[in-house]
């Protein structure tokens, strides 16, 4: 996702400036944590079935819940918005009891569920939910031409906000279906494979779409509306496409660059991971969303972002960011999810500078530096990348440019770009449809370049401060002395130092050490378009 449109950045640059943190209410901890009746069963399976009713701006239905046990247990947390009704929750047919409190519903089962063995419920609820979030959470809207347009987008409100599941990043379904009946002559376009549509013999005819992998709850979404269908076929990969009738041509030529950043992101990372799935651009009347399999549209069929340069450097007016920044999330996001929302930049700190690498692959390395230093004046460097764990506290902005700064740093650090693409790939292998934390890929890197690169990682996700290399030049004797500042104990990066086509590499620590040099102290530089650091001379 894309947080900040231009106009709100300055806002909520004011209004962060005037904020501290409030402790964590009772919903944030509900949401956030992760209880030991979420942690006493693993989700299987999710079957959402539901009738949407774009008169009564309503929506109605059940979601078959099929989990493992973990632990002996008789009760387990779910979560559907306080606004929508539980109608009931069957279980081998019988009602349930089950407690609600704000926004969580405790599932309480007559006898102990047994460790190891799988379950299923039944759970019916109806409602309708009034738009919510930036993007609406499940809007109900009317296109251009007056029919009705609604479509989902929940990442920061939760899915509960449209439907109940256990609302947290850590567990996800292997596979789910999405059943979804509307009024004949609307389209639904949902994530993974279309299975077919049912005349239900009533006005409604419902749609049937089959997700073949761990998908977040967030990510599964409904578009309803007028659309039209046009695909083309990479390398095998189907990518399906579905605009308004009147954005056909728009949208063949827009999304004619879909198949270049398939081609990109597979160098990088090899093959795009929901090939049983598909990949589709869907158009939608806000910016965009990178649900799985699905990624939303709304960038008006133009390159940059919603027609303005995204970053100011003149690279983002030659593509589509809402395409290559949303796909991006195929791989990180959706393919690699953070196992808490504290950790979100795995998702846009990765898929910013995933729009790097596209940048280096079709337009060369000179425009991805260019462009990925584009991103420093949006940093703001108040608070920390990594936010508290448990209580579903979104970190803020900078997880996407600082993050996407830091991996760049990290490359230059590295120092060796063979290595840096093996090391990229090897790590989207090993994470791949799996939840993780900073920890896990801090440890693969470790593990990897046999580096400790855990203060680096620290000082950047976990600190506020950029690191700053302190420089104290003696003209006298032709010396500099160097160290760094940085909260980190143990913070030793290497950094290029000296000119411009004659780097020289040196590791400062936070101890004071001195080299020669053969330049005054103004033509002593410091690489800083390669690494993201502050410098004090003196
Ligand atoms: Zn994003």
């Amino acid at each position: 996702m894309v947080r900040l449109s231009f106009g709100l950045l300055l806002v909520t640059l004011f209004a962060q400036a005037a904020q501290t943190p409030a402790p964590p209410g009772r919903a944030n901890i509900l949401r956030g944590e992760y209880s030991q009746w979420r942690a006493n069963n693993d989700l299987l399976s999710y079957h959402l079935d539901v009738r949407i009713d774009p008169e009564q701006k309503r929506i109605s239905g059940k979601n078959t819940i099929r989990f493992k046990m973990l632990k002996d247990d008789a009760r387990i947390q779910l979560d559907l918005v306080s606004y929508l009704v539980t109608e009931k929750i069957l279980f081998n047919g019988q009602p349930l009891k089950y407690e609600r409190e704000l926004n969580t519903v405790w599932v309480d089962f007559p006898e102990t569920l047994r460790s190891g063995r799988e379950y299923a419920i039944e759970y019916f609820y109806s409602g309708s939910p009034p738009a919510t979030g930036r993007f609406g959470g499940l809007a109900f809207r009317t296109d251009p031409q007056g029919r009705p347009w609604i479509n989902t987008a929940c990442e920061g409100e939760g899915a509960m906000v449209w439907w109940p599941n256990k609302d947290q990043w850590r567990d996800e379904v292997e596979n789910m279906r999405i059943s979804v009946a509307i009024p004949n002559g609307l389209t639904d376009v949902s994530n993974g494979r279309f299975q077919g549509k049912t005349d239900l013999g009533d006005g409604y005819t419902r749609w049937d779409w089959l997700v073949q992998y761990p998908i977040n709850n967030y990510s599964v979404s409904v578009n309803i509306g007028t659309y039209e269908h046009f695909a083309e076929t990479y390398k095998g990969e189907t990518l399906d496409f579905w605009t308004q009738p009147e954005n056909v041509a728009k949208g063949k030529k827009q999304f004619s660059q879909a198949a270049g950043m398939i081609e990109a992101y597979e160098k990088f990372f090899g093959e795009y991971p929901f090939k049983k799935d598909g990949y589709k651009l869907i158009e939608v009347p806000y910016s965009g969303m990178e649900h799985q399999s699905a990624v939303t549209y709304g960038n008006h069929f133009a390159n940059g972002y919603l027609e303005k340069d995204w970053t100011g450097v003149g690279i983002s007016p030659k593509f589509d960011f809402i395409v290559i920044h949303e796909s991006a999330h195929e791989w990180f996001g959706n393919a690699i999810s953070a196992a808490d929302v504290s950790d979100m930049w795995i998702h846009e700190g990765w898929a910013t500078y995933l729009e790097n690498l596209y940048v280096e692959h079709v337009f060369g390395y000179d425009d991805a530096l260019k462009y990925v230093n584009g991103y420093k004046i949006k940093v703001q460097n108040r608070t920390p990348i990594i936010t508290p764990r448990g209580i579903h506290r979104t970190p803020p902005q900078d997880m996407y440019f600082k993050g996407a700064l830091f991996i760049n740093t990290l490359r230059n650090v590295v120092n060796d770009d063979a290595k840096w693409w093996k090391l990229l790939r090897d790590m989207f292998k090993e994470f791949e449809y799996k939840n993780i934390l900073t920890e896990d890929m801090v440890a693969f890197f470790n593990k990897q370049t046999g580096m400790n690169l855990t203060p680096i990682f620290d000082q950047y996700l976990r600190r506020t401060e950029l690191p700053a290399l302190e420089l104290t030049f003696h003209p006298g004797d032709s010396t500099v002395s160097y160290r760094w500042r940085a909260d980190e104990p143990g913070f030793a990066m290497p950094i290029r130092v000296g000119t411009k086509g004659n780097w020289q590499i040196i590791t400062p620590t936070r101890d004071v050490q001195t080299i020669a040099i053969s330049v005054s102290p103004e033509q002593f530089e410091v690489a800083t378009d390669l690494y993201y650091v502050n410098v004090v001379r003196q």
